[in-house]
């Protein structure tokens, strides 16, 4: 079993109610505290990862170092911590059961029946105390995904009461986090929900340690003492969670009511001294207080669904604050965008960002734009397909290369200037089969990523089929568009850049993956700053 102590988060009356924020937060102040935390994702769903999901459905997948398509909470937590996760951090129901079925099929249960109690709760248990037996934490925080109540839950629940016996008394503890409404008409707030999805918890053997309740409107002494007395917890365990203006916010409203302190109290450790949270509030005060603002057009496909770029939007923050820049953020969907609209729909952006995707919807119009800001001295950054995109363009418009393409999107395409890597030409499966994860990255001294950067050699996350195809590298470098950043084992490029333009780079990696609120990402903070600097000069 674990060495580490548990909090266990678990979700009711409706989901969305940011259970990985408060986790993120809670484990932000036990952080700030001195206390080695860690946070872990369960998701009840079937796919082994959310890596096939449609980012319309679940938001943007997340890649950790090791390469594992994750969860978008698990974003949060790093931006948060400031500590890196991995494959152990995020597990699905898909994940449990095929190692099930696996160990079935090799004989591991000695031709037992193989059922979902003890089996299926083993394997969840197993895998919950996975990073609490590494010594590396002194607690581990694990979020349920979905609500209390939902049938594909329940073994999870089950696991989570069973986890909470084996660890013991002061060892483990379950913060339930719903939902008060407030009823206009009645102007009153509501707790029957909650006391709901509270005795559903106890139908499955969990009475909460601790409410977390989400709120409009801040809970009056009599509500608190209400839920306190029905759903069986201690006054000061009732924890308001009003709406926030920013995610940030969270941790400092968590402090006002003490979380962390009930948290430590119920698990017997010791307070220490008042959380360290200086730098988080100096971050706070340099992101309310901008000196200046700039306007970026985000081109990409799933704009109506700003989680599905959940990480580029809060880089942007991070970096906004480090620089005390307000950077508004404009969802563009190049769909709309043509040689005809172009000017009318970026004509008061500051700056562009081209964004990742997959599939033909909406090429043309990302490289409309790409052309357009290229002409026009108009800061760029392009990630993944967007850099991609800024390869055909150029190939297209500089080198003259007509009908130059992405294989992903044109096949027969006369100029292959982005093709699919060697490695991949075989591969069928589409889960977990991208070149995924961190690789090294050489830069090119003189280069100006390589003074955002500070240092030759970078380590970044990737999540993608296609690459620069090298038999153009020569004709494109003589033209201007340099490769200023390779991977010293592949050749690959990784990051290109046009020297005689304002800021005008692309990188197959995903720099947004690694942006925290503590280090903001250097290539981030280089946009944003070529940005303001080349309003000022307009
Ligand atoms: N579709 C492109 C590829 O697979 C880019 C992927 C991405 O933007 N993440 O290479």
């Amino acid at each position: 079993m674990a060495s580490a102590k548990y909090i266990f988060v678990t979700g009711g009356v409706t989901s969305s109610l940011g259970k990985g924020i408060v986790a993120a937060s809670l484990g932000n102040l036990l952080q700030a505290r001195g206390y080695k935390v860690t946070i872990q994702k369960f998701d009840p769903y079937i796919n082994i990862d959310p890596g096939t999901l449609n980012p319309y459905e679940h938001g943007e997948c997340y890649v950790t170092d090791d390469g594992a398509e994750t969860d978008l909470d698990l974003g949060h937590y790093e931006r948060f911590l400031n500590v890196r996760t991995s494959q152990a951090n995020n597990v699905t129901t898909g994940r449990i059961y095929h190692n099930v079925i696996t160990k079935e099929r090799r004989g591991d249960y000695l031709g037992k029946t193989v059922q979902v109690i003890p089996h299926i709760t083993d394997e969840i248990k197993d895998n919950f105390f996975k990073l609490g037996q590494t010594g590396d934490y002194d607690i581990v925080i694990t979020e349920i995904g979905g609500c209390v109540g939902d049938i594909e839950s329940l073994p999870f629940i089950e696991a989570v009461r069973q986890a909470k016996w084996d660890l013991g008394d002061n060892n483990a503890l379950v913060i339930h986090l719903t939902l008060i409404p407030y009823l206009k008409a009645a102007k009153e707030l509501k707790t029957k929900p909650t006391q709901h999805s509270v005795k559903q918890l106890l139908e499955a053997g969990i009475q909460p340690d601790i409410l977390v309740c989400r709120s409009e409107q801040s809970l009056p002494l009599d509500i608190r003492k209400k839920l306190a007395l029905f759903c069986n917890v201690q006054l000061n365990s009732v924890i308001e969670a009003l709406d926030a203006s920013t995610i940030y916010d969270v941790p400092l409203l968590m402090r006002k009511e003490k979380l962390d302190e009930r948290v430590l109290t119920k698990l017997k450790l010791p307070h220490k001294d008042q959380p360290q949270i200086d730098d988080w509030r100096s971050f706070l005060g340099r992101l309310k207080n901008p000196t200046n603002e700039v306007n970026i057009g985000l081109v990409g496909k799933y704009v109506e669904l700003p989680d599905a770029y959940k990480s580029i939007a809060e880089a942007f923050i991070h970096a906004g604050a480090h620089l005390e820049c307000k950077v508004n953020v404009h969802w563009i969907s190049s769909e709309t965008i043509t040689p005809k609209s172009v000017n009318r729909v970026l004509r008061h952006m500051d700056g562009v960002l081209v964004a990742p995707g997959f599939g033909e919807r909406g090429i043309e119009g990302k490289i409309e734009a790409i052309r357009y800001v290229r002409e026009n001295n108009v800061p760029f950054f392009g990630i993944c397909l967007g850099m991609q995109c800024a390869v055909v363009e150029f190939a297209r418009n500089v080198l003259g290369l007509e009908g130059a393409a992405s294989t992903e999107l044109k096949k027969d395409t006369p100029f292959p200037v982005i093709d699919l890597m060697e490695d991949q030409k075989n591969i069928q499966d589409y889960g977990g089969t991208m070149r995924l994860g961190q690789y090294d990255c050489k830069i090119k001294k003189s280069s100006k990523v390589a003074a955002a950067y500070d240092t030759g050699m970078i380590k970044e996350r990737h999540r993608h089929r296609y690459e620069f195809n090298n038999e153009y590298l020569k004709d494109m470098e003589g033209k201007g568009l340099k490769a200023v950043g390779i991977n010293p084992e592949s050749k690959l490029v990784e990051i290109v850049e046009l020297s005689d333009h304002p800021y005008f780079v692309g990188t197959q990696f995903h720099p947004e993956l690694k942006s925290t609120v503590m280090s903001p990402h250097p290539l981030f903070v280089s946009f944003i700053a070529a940005v303001a600097k080349n309003k000022k000069n307009q």
